[in-house]
């Protein structure tokens, strides 16, 4: 390594002088600002890790929900409002929401509270829940027969 302000050859380090950053050896370090490599090598690994931990949860939202919604929720709201003939804003009207939330929640974005589901289920003459037991073992053994999923075939071939 080669001084880059007397042009000695020996064992440099990087500093700033006036602005500029070089390689300075000792004798001329002086004349500029050491530079501690290692201040920016910690700070730029410690930051990653600490935005990682402030990132919110999404899947918290559904924590406190008691009942799990029938799959394709939204259609069936959807298709039991026009098998009514209302719209969404009466639809709205009758349950006490505003027009954007049926349309949210007819396409999916969002997931109707539980007082929400009840309602919809009276006005619109549908069943949305079902209640959570222990349905979620994905063991084949004690599940009677005509419940096979497509993951139980595949596993079944191997
Ligand atoms: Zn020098």
């Amino acid at each position: 390594m080669q001084c880059e302000l007397c042009g000695r050859v020996c064992d440099c380090r990087p500093a700033t002088v006036d602005g500029v950053k070089m390689m300075l050896c000792p004798g001329c370090m002086k004349y500029g600002q050491g530079i501690k490599p290692t201040v920016e090598t910690s700070a730029s690994v410690r930051k990653p890790i600490l935005e990682r931990s402030k990132r919110p949860k999404a899947k918290d939202v559904y924590k406190d929900m008691s009942k799990e919604l029938v799959s394709g929720w939204n259609d069936l709201i959807k298709n039991a409002r026009k098998k009514k003939g209302l719209s969404r804003e009466e639809l709205g009207f009758r349950i006490g929401e505003r027009t954007v939330t049926i349309a949210k929640i007819e396409n999916g974005d969002l997931r109707p509270s539980d007082k929400m589901v009840e309602k919809l289920e009276t006005e619109l003459g549908i069943t949305l829940v079902e209640e959570v037991t222990s349905v979620s073992s994905t063991s084949t053994g004690s599940r009677p027969a005509g419940s096979l999923t497509l993951g139980d075939f595949i596993k079944r071939e191997d």
